[in-house]
């Protein structure tokens, strides 16, 4: 039999493809040509393959790069600021007053630092929406990420919204909802198709209804899907229900905004009737269980599944770590409904990476480690103490394994973290070029009243 020459072989003592049924091999691998698999199953005998290249092997667990399907990578500027309140005011007082004070080129900074912090927890895709889009579609462009990135667009002054000054201004939305799409016409299909783009409506009550039509008639002519927060605050969804006299994804329905290529992330105060909305219109839903525990509210993901609306689970801001996300899926669902079997690890597995990438409609190119499709994949250290002795079960990597264990991942065939290290980023570069910024942010942040940071008398900051 001749030898097939392929670019990469990745070996794995147990190999999760998250196909069908959810099979876990033992001794597996995955053959990859070019940005495609060739192969993901059982080893095939010695000679099938000669690879360029080999990753993997004894000791390694091999899966689909996770899927982070509602993201904020530059978000990591307010890390530790926003968490003891987050349900009150310090999303209001701080963080939305602060943002307009951080320009572009920090903005890029913050990207690059935030793609790192991606790579290193094993994802691989993101589907992210914030300021600067163009900056973190250039950081993405060269670390080998995967994503789709939309603008944010609204129309409050988000920094007034504290006073509870919701006046809608249309000239600000049409400005930023063309900056949008401007960002749309030049990145959408970048980075040899790595790169998408979206139209990020910010929330049901940052925007009017006008501009939620226009944003829709603008995505539709560009092909491409939108990105919005819906139903994530209690001041929300009495604010729809004042203006509109429903639900805000009632609301958003009926703006004809939603359809099956809408990712909507949070749901958290979301009705039946909301929940109908979604599941009527084919929308898709970004869960994102690191941050609700914080907020003490856990949305209704019984009753979301339960209808069939296509869910994924994602990171949010300023965390992004998908094992930890997983535990606190877990661990809420079986709080929640007092049931141990409540959600279980396979299915915490799946949902961060076939789910994630069906809510953002990749999912024939990527979440799973299938023949034909993109190579996106990831390698676990398993020869850990914490994770020994390794039996191989979901349950060995939903709740013992750690971002921190994650040493490669592939893209499109390319590695792009090797050693626990990105490849394509010079991250000792990036970390530099941010330390400089912070002492100017921590005064900002004391300025606006974070109770969060080191108050004076510290000795390195005075
Ligand atoms: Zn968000």
């Amino acid at each position: 039999m001749r030898m097939r020459e392929i670019d990469l072989l990745v070996e794995a003592e147990f190999l999760y493809p998250v196909s069908e049924g959810n099979p876990i091999v033992h001794g597996g691998e995955v053959a990859i040509a070019g940005d495609r698999i060739l192969h993901a199953g059982p080893a095939m005998p010695a000679g099938t393959w000669r690879p360029a290249r080999r990753l993997g092997g004894r000791g390694r667990a091999v899966l689909p790069g996770f899927v982070n399907c509602h993201s904020h990578a530059a978000s990591i500027v307010f890390r530790s600021q926003t968490d003891d309140r987050a349900a009150k005011s310090a999303l209001f007082d701080v963080a939305f007053r602060m943002e307009k004070d951080i320009a572009d080129e920090e903005w890029a900074l913050l990207a690059e630092v935030g793609c790192a912090d991606m790579l290193r927890a094993g994802i691989t895709t993101i589907n992210d929406i914030w300021y600067a889009p163009w900056h973190l579609a250039a950081a993405v462009e060269r670390c080998g990420l995967r994503a789709q990135i939309a603008h944010k667009v609204f129309d409050v002054r988000l920094e007034e919204l504290h006073r509870g000054d919701w006046t809608h201004l249309a000239a600000r939305g049409e400005a930023r909802l063309r900056d949008g799409v401007d960002f749309v016409a030049r990145w959408h299909g970048a980075a040899g198709g790595r790169i998408g783009g979206r139209i990020g409506t910010h929330a049901t009550d940052t925007c009017a209804p006008g501009l939620l039509r226009d944003a829709r008639a603008e995505a539709t002519r560009l092909g491409v899907g939108m990105h919005v927060h819906a139903a994530q605050s209690a001041g929300e969804v009495e604010r729809i229900l004042a203006a509109h006299g429903c639900g805000p994804l009632e609301h958003l329905r009926d703006t004809g905004m939603l359809a099956d290529d809408v990712v909507v992330a949070h749901l958290t105060l979301a009705t039946d009737a909301d929940l109908d909305a979604v599941r009527e219109t084919g929308a898709r839903y970004a869960h994102c269980p690191t941050i609700y525990p914080r907020r003490g509210r856990y949305p209704r993901l019984d009753a979301i599944l339960s209808r069939g609306i296509p869910t994924g689970f994602a990171t949010d801001w300023m965390q992004n770590d998908p094992f930890e996300g997983m535990r606190n899926a877990m661990n809420a669902m079986r709080l929640l409904r007092a049931d141990p079997a409540a959600l279980e690890c396979a299915e915490a597995i799946r949902l961060h990476t076939m789910g994630a990438a069906r809510v953002m409609g990749l999912d024939a190119e990527i979440g799973s480690l299938e023949p034909g499709k993109k190579a996106d994949l990831v390698v676990v250290d398993i020869d850990r103490p914490h994770l020994q002795p390794y039996y191989g079960a979901h349950a060995a990597l939903a709740f013992y394994a750690r971002a921190g264990d994650v040493e490669a991942s592939v893209v499109d065939g390319r590695v792009v973290l090797e050693g626990g290290r990105p490849v394509l980023l010079d991250e000792a570069r990036a970390l530099a070029a941010l330390a400089p910024r912070i002492p100017a942010w921590r005064g900002r942040l004391e300025a606006l009243g974070s109770r969060a940071v080191f108050g004076p008398g510290c000795a390195c900051c005075g």
